[in-house]
């Protein structure tokens, strides 16, 4: 596996070209900043005319285009929007209007892999995907730091496309952190894979199931919150700074002791099979196949799954206890009058 560091890579191959941003959300944004703040010149954002991020990207300092307007012109573009309407925006406003011989870039694979989005032959298309939300792409930045990214080329028309994708990663600040080179298939399954089986859907649920345990045995919401979901991120900082072994060194014995006879009993052989099916859902395409099916009538299941798990006990009582810890509040990733 090959993996590039700045070293590896050199900026001025993207640093006077004209590059648009489509998009002014959470990769978005942090994408303009990074950027601009690397030293490159000529970066503008693309939006819809009623985009609620205009003047979120026009405060921060960039110009705003429509997108048909900013395809003529762009010698790059990245496509920071959501992934769902990323076929329709390259087919009424991308295929006809990007310049001869620009790039098409993608944070995410899925609509390349999947045969959503088929690209024009003369483009440039390749992928440069953070692996972290992106208002950590931008605070980890800020603190000198960088968050990984897989990098991976379609086409390359050019010959160029993986010193253009090396150079935007190092814009941005992967290359202080690693970008690892993949392919887009690659890239969208492990991606898809890991935010429902971990990082987001299996998280969540664990905390919420855990929660609803204590609660329901009798126990404090207050007590269930701070055991069940404050407490995740003082121990995944100990795993993310050194491994496993490094937060059980941190424990008690008796942490780590259940650790190894209560973790099995949790994650049992038939949530393992689970997960085996739902990876095969992925590589199939099913998964995207509901998910496009979803949004075309514009999401009910997606919008009430939204609206009855922000009303959930956790979600009211972790707000009333994070009220009374202001400093969470100071250095907040997400402020959404901004980013
Ligand atoms: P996002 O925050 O949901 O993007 C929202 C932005 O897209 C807003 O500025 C929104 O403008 C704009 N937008 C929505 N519909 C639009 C349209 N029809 N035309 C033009 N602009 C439109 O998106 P994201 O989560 O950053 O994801 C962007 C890409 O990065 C995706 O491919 C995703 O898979 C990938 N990615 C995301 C993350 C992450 O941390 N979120 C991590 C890795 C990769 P309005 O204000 O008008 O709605
Ligand atoms: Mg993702």
């Amino acid at each position: 596996m090959k993996v590039y560091y700045d070293k590896d890579s050199n900026l001025d191959a993207i640093r006077e070209k004209k590059i648009t941003i489509i998009g002014y959300g959470s990769q978005g944004h942090a994408h303009a900043a990074n950027l601009k703040d690397s030293g490159v010149n000529n970066i503008n954002i693309a939006l819809k005319e009623d985009s609620g991020s205009i003047e979120k990207a026009k405060s921060a300092g960039f110009d705003v285009l429509t997108i048909q307007d900013a395809a003529k012109d762009a010698d790059l573009m990245m496509m920071a929007t959501p992934d769902e309407i990323q076929s329709e925006i390259y087919d009424q406003f991308l295929d006809k209007n990007m310049k001869n011989n620009s790039a098409l870039v993608f944070a995410h694979g899925l609509n390349i892999h999947f045969e959503l989005i088929k690209p024009r032959d003369d483009l440039d298309v390749f992928m440069i995907a953070p692996k972290g939300p992106g208002h950590t792409v931008r605070s980890e930045y800020i603190k000198g730091g960088g968050v990984p990214s897989l990098v991976s080329v379609y086409q390359n028309k050019s010959g160029n496309a993986l010193d253009l994708a090396l150079a935007y990663g190092t814009g941005l600040g992967a290359g202080r952190s690693g970008m690892i080179e993949t392919t887009f298939k690659e890239e969208c399954e492990t991606d898809l894979f890991g935010e429902q089986v971990v990082l987001c859907g299996g998280l969540t649920e664990l905390i919420t199931a855990g929660y609803e345990t204590l609660v329901d045995a009798g126990y404090a919401p207050e007590m269930a919150y701070f055991e069940c979901l404050h407490e995740v991120k003082l121990i995944v900082d100990l795993l993310y700074e050194g491994g496993i072994a490094n937060m059980r060194y941190s424990i008690s014995n008796t942490a780590e002791y259940g650790d190894y006879v209560s973790g099995k009993r949790v994650i049992t052989n038939d949530t393992r099979k689970e997960m085996k099916a739902i990876l095969r859902d992925i590589q199939t395409g099913k998964f995207v196949r509901d998910w496009m099916l979803e949004c075309k009538v514009k999401q009910p299941n997606f919008k009430a799954s939204r609206r009855i798990s922000k009303d959930h006990q956790i979600e009211v009582v972790g707000k009333k206890l994070r009220e009374m810890m202001p400093w969470i509040q100071k250095n907040k990733l997400v402020d959404t009058s901004k980013n």
